[in-house]
């Protein structure tokens, strides 16, 4: 298998793994109990928040471990109303989308709406996009409203500093760099006035009920503290970007398109590539016949036979459109895989062709 997709979801990775095994079997106590025994969890529970809080300059107070990203993002959505922008994913799709954020403010405030939250993705999972969060967050704040920003394939690939943006929420998903799947993380800057829509024993201080996934969290803690964004690491993405590139200017036997949002720039380890003429959906399953793994435009709409919403929404032709796949890169890529993804693709859309 060669695997290009992981802005999907990553494969855990071994140190990860090292880190949460005794909690999958050995220490299995609830950390909520009195028990010495209880105390491992519970002080690993404790390292794991301070380690999260680390790589994302917050506080371990304000961190809310939940199931992922779209847990998070649903939680913020029981603050306020949403303003958010048309390139979201469906998790923080609601309320109202908007082109421009500020008239949208403008318009609830002078209907009298309270506790108004714009809502900006850092990256798009589509096609890598990086927004200027912290001009959205100063929109937000200088009309007295709240930020939140899902930033689930931003970690690892890009800073993120909750200081700095001065975002109100921001969200986190660990399977995308190399923790378990099912676990996540919202940061919330004011803890004390969040208001939790679970009810329960009352773990997370009361904000996210319900007896901790100890594996689960140590994993995540682990993982944001071995894959938190690093220029050398990050060097390894532009290569293997760069190579794509590269030979897919060499081999590609049609024209192609390489898609971003408004011209803006994009991480390194996303890549979306709209093939003219081409049936995308029968690329990626041609791909796949060879063990290539790709996301046709984007897995969060592969269960939907539209057109990408996001690449409507960005005027990608229809004749490209179609023939859109995503690929995207993790830090077990090698240069070589792309080179040979590369040959393959183009050999299958030279099939596709004829
Ligand atoms: N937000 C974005 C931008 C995503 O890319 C994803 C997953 O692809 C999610 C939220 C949802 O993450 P999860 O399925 O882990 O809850």
């Amino acid at each position: 298998i060669v695997y290009l997709d992981s802005a999907a979801g990553t494969q855990m990775s071994l140190p990860v793994f090292q880190e949460i095994k005794p909690f999958l079997m050995d220490i299995y106590a609830n950390p909520s109990s009195s028990y010495r025994f209880a105390d491992i969890p519970k002080q690993a529970i404790k390292l794991a928040r301070e380690r999260c809080a680390k790589a994302i300059n917050a506080e371990p107070e304000q961190i809310i471990f939940t199931s992922g990203a779209t847990e998070s993002n649903n939680l913020v959505m029981g603050q306020g109303v949403i303003i958010s922008s048309k390139y979201e994913h469906p998790s923080m799709k609601i309320g109202f989308t908007a082109d421009d954020i500020q008239l949208e403010i403008n318009k609830l405030q002078r209907m009298g709406t309270n506790s108004i939250i714009v809502s900006h993705q850092f990256v798009n999972n589509e096609t890598g996009t990086i927004f200027d969060v912290k001009r959205y967050a100063d929109i937000a704040h200088a009309s007295g409203c709240f930020f939140h920003t899902d930033a689930t394939q931003a970690f690892s690939h890009i800073p993120i500093d909750v200081k700095d943006i001065d975002c109100d929420f921001l969200s986190l998903s660990g399977h995308k760099f190399h923790a378990p799947r099912g676990i996540g993380l919202l940061y919330v800057k004011a803890p004390d006035k969040f208001n939790s829509p679970i009810i329960g024993g009352g773990q997370e201080r009361g904000l996210r009920s319900g007896t901790e996934n100890t594996a689960g969290i140590v994993g995540l803690g682990k993982a944001m503290e071995l894959y938190n964004y690093s220029p050398l690491a990050n060097e390894r993405m532009k290569t293997l970007k760069y190579t794509l590139l590269e030979h897919l200017k060499a081999k590609c036997p049609c024209e192609y398109r390489i898609n971003a949002i408004d011209g803006l720039p994009t991480v390194d380890n996303i890549v979306n590539i709209s093939f003219k003429r081409i049936n995308g959906e029968a690329l990626a399953l041609l791909l796949d016949y060879q063990g290539y793994c790709v996301s046709q435009g984007s897995a969060c709409h592969s269960a939907s036979a539209e057109p990408s919403a996001v690449l409507k929404a960005i005027n990608v032709p229809e004749d490209y459109i179609r023939g859109t796949i995503r690929v995207s890169f993790s830090k077990d890529n090698s240069v070589d895989e792309v080179i040979s993804f590369v040959d393959c693709l183009a050999e299958k859309i030279k099939a596709l062709q004829n």
